[in-house]
């Protein structure tokens, strides 16, 4: 957050001056910018926070709970996911107390239980000690991590996908997703970004595939009027077209074809 200042009297132009606050993370005090989180002021000054669900382009979920950090203030203390949590004078930030700590291998034992196979969350467990879960749980494609619905609402401005809520009386082998057919444009993003690999892409001839724990999507290819290639969903393409305002030939052509 940033405060606007009024003009000076030559120019009327307006300065920004970014407001600090004061905090403790790990008995360090730390100067950071009103309105960060508590993941980017620990980030700044070098501590670790491990984190699943977030990414940097997107509006923080909070829904993994890898990086919970215990915070103190008033006399009271409580667990908060770092990512979602706005940094505040005088407040007091454990990034490593024994509640912390406890709090992060719980999260990532119940996820790597039921997705044993995720490098990504390999590598996080390795990170924290933990060789394989103490426990064992149904496996499941997705861990609900929620990256793929924030990437295509957010950064490919479609909102094809949707969480299916999870409530006490749904059954556990329904999809935790699901994809609208008529929105999705097949342009991959969703893949992308997926820790699990719950949903992937795959090109076949002239088709795109499109598996998520919903199901299957299939999207026709555009083929490059120069080398032949297929290389985009037409779908995907036409977004494009008319969200740029193209023309309607701008993507005859593949990129490497293209003058
Ligand atoms: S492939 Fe479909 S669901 Fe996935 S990000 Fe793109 S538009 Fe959204």
């Amino acid at each position: 957050m940033s405060k606007v200042l009024p003009g000076n009297a030559t120019g009327g132009s307006q300065r920004r001056v970014k407001l600090m606050v004061r905090l403790t993370i790990d008995n360090q005090i730390v100067d950071a910018e009103e309105g960060s989180t508590i993941l980017d002021a620990a980030s700044k000054i070098g501590i670790y926070i491990p984190t699943l669900c977030y990414h940097e382009s997107l509006t923080p979920g909070g829904s993994c709970r890898l990086c919970v950090v215990e915070i103190i203030a008033n006399g009271t203390s409580g667990l908060i996911t770092a990512c979602t949590c706005l940094v505040e004078t005088g407040l007091e930030v454990r990034t490593n107390s024994e509640r912390v700590v406890k709090s992060r291998r719980l999260a990532v034992e119940l996820l790597l239980a039921q997705h044993p196979h995720s490098d990504r969350l390999q590598e996080l467990t390795k990170k924290m000690g933990i060789d394989k879960p103490s426990f064992t749980l149904k496996e499941q494609e997705c861990i609900l991590c929620e990256l793929c619905v924030r990437t295509c609402r957010e950064i490919v401005g479609v909102g094809a996908i949707n969480f299916i809520a999870q409530g006490i009386d749904r059954d556990i082998n329904e999809p935790s997703i699901e994809v609208s057919p008529v929105k999705c444009i097949g342009c991959d993003s969703c893949a992308y970004i997926c820790p699990t690999n719950a949903i992937t892409v795959e090109d076949v001839g002239d088709t795109r595939i499109l598996t998520t724990p919903d199901g299957k999507l299939e999207f026709k290819l555009k083929k490059c009027s120069t080398c032949g290639k297929y290389w985009a969903p037409e779908k995907q393409l036409d977004y494009i077209i008319k969200k740029a305002d193209l023309a309607s030939d701008a993507f005859d052509n593949c990129p490497n074809c293209r003058d």
